[in-house]
């Protein structure tokens, strides 16, 4: 969601910017912009993607330093002016922001009572104007000092990035609740929302906290916290491969992710597993086991894709640690005022580590004095360094919008997670965790193995392109699969789609099934076998087209369906891992067939850094 780059140095800076804002595309933006200084401010900006930005700019806009963004409308349409950059009305300041100014509206009003006239519908427009405020009142006034003072008056997020054509050598930038990093160079300096826009150039960088403000040079860069000191910030190397953020032949990045998986499980497991003596070494939650292992219930609060990996470690963690789990939606957990405090253990699940709606439930559970713990794939993220403890999903970095790898990596770790917990509360004998141990490092081949069977579900996929609506069944470890598949399809091929507890189908969307209805049923559990052959009889028997996902213990179920694909047999918990991949290359097939932007579609973002 939204992007910043930003370069000051010896190269041309609209290159770079126009660049990394390109990387950041995956993110998912309605509108780019660019400001530079040459002299005086130029701005460029407009709705549609950076290449169209990218026409807008001419070999006279030339120069070292400059600011870019791509925008996710949150304050006003998409359009020409509401892009960002935003100027004042010197035309000296320019400000891209990613976030929401919550008390734009009061400011607004007064910095129009004092004259200030504003072209935009967005909150961010009050943040050039409410500096310019600060300088008109007191032009001696250091710049930076009247950021401050702007800084001060603004309630909500913000990762800023600032120009000014008074002071043409410095790139100001400031966060509050919006990811912002400092890319440090050789003689020049980045500054980026996401790392992937800087991995080119460097691979050090410093990541601002909140409430940090940083004044940026060719040379040098400081960073000061909110009560004006100046910070040593540690330095990190940042282990980003371009080949890593690079589409390496693939059409789509979605496409590469899905293929990847073999890879990126394997790496989830790496140095994690010991499949001699059935030992597990998690060493990020190693020091809060003991909190664990005390806990009379877990909370795991997720969005999205998380939220539905989140169900499948309910099932996991119950199943094999006995520990209860309750599985929240992040967005929700904060407004009921929830019943969590010291003995309470929370787990976050993001994908980005940036999810706002996620890091507001970290944040809660903290406060009320529970162990917060995270499940997070991007290394240095906001949720990795405020949770107490956690564990990372190694899956490389993951651009497609619709999340895959990230899916069966938080899945993995959930496994890993639920395992090392049963192990230390005896809640497991030796030989049954030596079983799954061993069922899961075989997982990474047999992915491998369904993949193969892609030309098959492309063909599947071919069939029903145009099918108006899907529904997906499933049972117990199915049933969070069957919501992952649905919201994978209506995500990237816009088909409405919806997932299901077989069984529930009964007290409802069986009324929609008719000879039109494909139906997804996913019965890769042997456990639940017998009762999902009644529930795709049903279906039959209303005509629904049937696609079943199934294992070779699941027979019936296979000659019931009218298409099916076959995925290798595993221990029921570690189902999911397998039975995800053909629905998301079902998903995939489908959308490509219907033209969509699969690694880009519409109104979604990557990283959801609003509430
Ligand atoms: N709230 C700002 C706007 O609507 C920034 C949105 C963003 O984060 O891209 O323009």
């Amino acid at each position: 969601m939204c992007g910043i780059v930003g370069y000051i140095g010896n190269s041309q800076a609209k290159d770079v910017v126009i660049k990394g804002l390109k990387r950041l595309e995956y993110r998912g933006y309605d509108s780019a912009g660019i400001a530079l200084i040459n002299g005086s401010l130029s701005i460029k900006k407009c709705k549609g993607k950076v290449s169209a930005l990218e026409k807008l700019l001419s070999d006279s806009e030339k120069g070292s330093i400059a600011i870019g963004h791509t925008r996710w409308a949150t304050h006003g349409e998409p359009n020409d002016v509401n892009s960002h950059p935003h100027v004042s009305s010197s035309g000296k300041i320019a400000v891209v922001h990613n976030g929401i100014i919550e008390n734009y509206n009061a400011l607004k009003l007064k910095l129009q009572e004092e004259g200030y006239k504003f072209y935009s519908e967005t909150d961010t427009e009050i943040v050039a104007k409410l500096i310019e405020s600060f300088i008109d009142k007191n032009p001696s006034i250091e710049f930076v000092k009247a950021v401050k003072l702007a800084l001060a008056q603004i309630n909500g997020t913000y990762g800023l990035a600032i120009l000014n054509s008074d002071n043409p050598e410095t790139i100001f930038v400031a966060r509050k609740g919006s990811p912002l990093l400092i890319g440090v160079g050789e003689g020049e300096m980045l500054i980026a929302s996401d790392a992937s826009a800087v991995a080119e150039y460097t691979d050090k960088v410093v990541y601002l906290d909140d409430g940090e403000l940083a004044i940026i040079k060719k040379d040098e860069y400081q960073v000061i916290n909110a009560d004006d000191v100046e910070l040593t910030k540690e330095v990190h190397e940042l282990a980003m491969s371009l080949e890593e953020i690079e589409k390496s032949g693939f059409p789509f990045f979605m496409l590469k992710e899905i293929f990847e998986q073999p890879k990126t499980i394997s790496d989830s497991l790496r140095g994690r597993i010991n499949v001699e003596d059935g030992s597990i070494t998690l060493g990020g939650i190693t020091s809060v086991m003991d909190k664990l292992v005390n806990a009379k219930r877990i909370i795991i609060a997720a969005c999205g894709t998380s939220w539905h990996s989140a169900l499948v470690g309910e099932y996991l963690i119950e199943w094999l640690a006995k520990t209860p789990v309750e599985v929240e939606y992040a967005s929700e957990f904060r407004y009921k005022d929830p019943l969590i405090g010291e003995g309470d253990v929370l787990f976050v699940i993001s994908q980005s580590g940036e999810t706002a709606d996620t890091l507001a439930a970290l944040r809660e559970a903290k406060e009320k004095g529970a162990t917060v713990l995270g499940i997070v794939n991007v290394v240095g993220s906001t949720i990795a360094r405020e949770t107490d403890a956690g564990v990372y999903l190694h899956a490389g970095p993951e651009i497609g919008v619709a999340s895959t790898k990230a899916f069966t990596g938080q899945v993995t770790v959930l496994a890993l997670i639920a395992l090392s917990l049963a192990q230390h509360k005896g809640a497991i004998d030796k030989k049954s965790s030596k079983k799954i141990i061993s069922a899961l490092s075989k997982i990474p081949s047999q992915v491998e193995e369904i993949l193969k069977q892609s030309d098959q579900i492309k063909e599947i996929s071919n069939l029903f392109t145009y099918a108006p609506n899907f529904l997906y069944l499933g049972r117990s470890y199915s049933f969070p699969v069957a919501l992952e598949g649905a919201l994978k399809l209506k995500e990237i091929s816009y088909i409405h789609a919806e997932g299901y507890p077989a069984a529930e189908m009964k007290h409802g969307p069986i009324a929609l099934i008719d000879d039109m209805m494909p139906v997804v049923v996913i019965a890769s559990t042997k456990h639940t076998n017998d009762k999902m052959v009644s529930n795709v009889e049903e279906v039959k028997a209303r005509k629904g087209r049937i696609i079943a996902i199934t294992s070779p213990s699941n027979e019936e179920v296979r000659d019931l369906a009218e298409f099916s694909c076959m995925i290798p047999e595993t221990e029921d918990v570690l189902s999911p891992l397998l039975s995800v991949i053909p629905l998301q290359l079902l998903s995939y097939y489908v959308a490509v067939n219907r033209g969509c932007d699969v690694d880009q579609p519409r109104n979604l973002a990557k990283s959801v850094t609003v509430e």
